[in-house]
């Protein structure tokens, strides 16, 4: 196989009127598909069920994006099955090979690039950069891990015996049970499948009941890729009622979870109890929350740090869970820092995400309750300096919130909100700033702005969370570029999108041979 080295898909510049007309023209032609009904898929077939879930665009709550099919106790029995059934031959088939559909399937969403970014843009309420930045993500992850599984299959360094030959090889576990969040439907859900299946495993994916349907479509892309039946079958169901099942069948060997802490903690219990009949201790990969911030020393320049704290509190209306929810400002530039992002928050305007507007809608319901919450919370806590408002419109629209002057041990601080709310607090000097930072149960992401070396070095020593940055923004990790994930409440401490992660969904077998 011919293969250029890996190189991020670029973002798309919507300045140009012809990306412009192009993702006009791809929201036209998706709007035309909404409301149809996605099957599941089990070794290859589609089967409907009597009941289904409405996915609806969380801006526009009228609009039914589409029905899909619930799995049940049973059926989700019988995608375990046929994913073990297809692992019998999936496993030996070359590397290569398997990364050849990665590539294909890269391919395939390259060209129609638009039309995945509009599906984004109803089903979960991403404006055009977002979606696209989604899209370019999912693409980066193919390309990828095809690359990476290739360079595991070659052979691997031991130290040399005389009179044996000596070889190890990544051989894959069995079947994942692969459980993604909605707020990277795309990416994420399709990295995590993706990295399962290259590594040689057999997946059942249930994706996240708020975003089922960009779901569907990767899998019939990866039909289309060719992929063999059976290998990765498609499950939408509650996690709630069929989640425990997964995770608890005797034939599940890992699971692969990106969401929550509780839910993340939940299916670490249960995994560790093995079922009647269970032969292997089940490997989980979770990927969970995080309370990210920005500190910002006096050395600082105030406007630059500014931006990067809107940019980080409020890209996809905060939903990210590397979005910078907290900001420790220096006292010498405290005011000065706070006067811009309280400008910079005030020029982001909230609407429907197909028109694309900077902020659009959270994703449903219970969340738009949750973060009301916080931000009443928030009112008791701090003061209030931007939003604190619902927005306008007929779908979950809050404004962009500021809270100024708020204690390092506020709730604010302390817990993963998952909307558009910034804490801002004041700190003595740099090092209290880092200690107020760390002061989390969770460790994903941060960044420091400072142009004094000795601080920007205790920080690379001190500040404890996966993915730190320097004078920038703490979001946009780029695939292989910033291999991305936490510590602590974080997650397992994997790091999706960089060169240790396949591992995670392999084994180690050493061959010897007496010559
Ligand atoms: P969530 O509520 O935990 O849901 C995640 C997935 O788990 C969904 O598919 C959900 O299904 C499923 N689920 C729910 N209950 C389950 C159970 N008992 N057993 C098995 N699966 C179950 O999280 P979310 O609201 O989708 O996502 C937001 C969270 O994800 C935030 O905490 C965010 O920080 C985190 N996140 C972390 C990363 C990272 O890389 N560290 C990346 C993105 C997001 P249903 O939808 O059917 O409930
Ligand atoms: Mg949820």
């Amino acid at each position: 196989m011919t293969m250029v080295d890996y190189r991020n898909e670029p973002f798309t510049d919507f300045k140009q009127e012809h990306n412009r007309q192009a993702m006009l023209t791809a929201l036209e032609r998706v709007r035309a598909q909404l409301g149809r009904t996605c099957p599941l898929k089990i070794n290859g077939q589609e089967i409907a069920t009597d009941r289904r879930s409405a996915s609806i665009n969380p801006g526009q709550l009228k609009q039914v994006i589409g029905y899909v099919a619930q799995a049940d106790a049973n059926l989700a029995h019988q995608a375990i099955a046929a994913a073990d059934a297809a692992f019998r031959d999936w496993q030996h088939v070359d590397p290569e090979v398997r990364a050849g559909y990665l590539f294909k399937a890269a391919a395939i969403i390259r060209r129609r690039k638009f039309e995945f970014s509009a599906w984004l843009v109803y089903e979960v309420g991403k404006n055009w950069a977002e979606a696209d930045a989604d899209v370019a993500e999912a693409i980066d992850f193919l390309e990828f891990y095809g690359r990476e599984m290739i360079r595991l299959a070659g052979p691997q360094p031991l130290t040399p015996l005389p009179g044996e030959d000596n070889r190890l090889t990544y051989i894959p576990l069995g079947v994942g049970v692969v459980i993604p969040p909605w707020n990277f439907p795309f990416a994420i859900m399709a990295g995590m499948t993706c990295a399962a299946l290259v590594a040689g495993n057999t997946v059942v994916l249930k994706p996240a009941s708020t975003s089922p349907i960009i779901a569907a479509r990767f899998v019939e892309l990866m039909e289309e890729a060719g992929l063999p039946a059976g290998v990765l079958n498609f499950v939408p169901g509650s996690g709630s009622e069929i989640g425990d099942l997964l995770v608890d069948h005797p034939r599940t060997r890992f699971v692969s979870f990106t969401g929550s802490r509780d839910v993340g903690l939940r299916i670490n219990e249960r995994i560790a109890r093995p079922a009647a009949g269970q032969i292997w201790m089940k490997r989980l990969i979770a990927e969970m929350g995080g309370k990210d911030g920005i500190v910002v020393d006096n050395s600082a320049d105030p406007a630059e740090a500014a931006d990067a704290i809107v940019a980080s509190a409020f890209g996809f209306q905060g939903q990210k869970c590397s979005a910078g929810s907290r900001a420790i400002i220096h006292q010498d530039i405290y005011e000065e820092v706070l006067g811009h992002i309280i400008e910079k928050t005030k020029q982001l305007t909230v609407g429907l995400p197909e028109e694309n507007y900077p902020i659009g809608p959270v994703i449903d319901e219970n969340a738009y309750n949750k973060i009301r919450e916080y931000m009443a919370i928030g009112l008791s806590e701090g003061r209030l300096v931007a939003g604190g408002e619902i927005a306008e419109g007929d779908g979950y629209y809050l404004q962009p919130t500021v809270f100024a002057d708020v204690m390092p041990e506020a709730r604010i601080m302390l817990e993963e909100i998952f909307g558009p709310v910034l804490a801002v607090c004041k700190a003595d000097d740099f090092k209290q700033a880092i200690d107020i930072f760390n002061n989390t149960e969770y460790g994903l992401t941060g960044s420091v702005f400072s142009r004094n070396r000795e601080h920007l070095e205790y920080a690379r020593r001190h500040m404890h969370c996966g993915n730190l940055y320097f004078n920038r923004k703490c979001t946009g990790a780029l695939v292989g570029v910033h291999p991305f994930g936490g510590f602590n409440m974080s997650g397992t401490d994997s790091k999706a999108g960089g060169r240790d992660y396949l591992l995670l969904f392999t084994q180690a077998k050493l061959v010897s041979e007496k010559w």
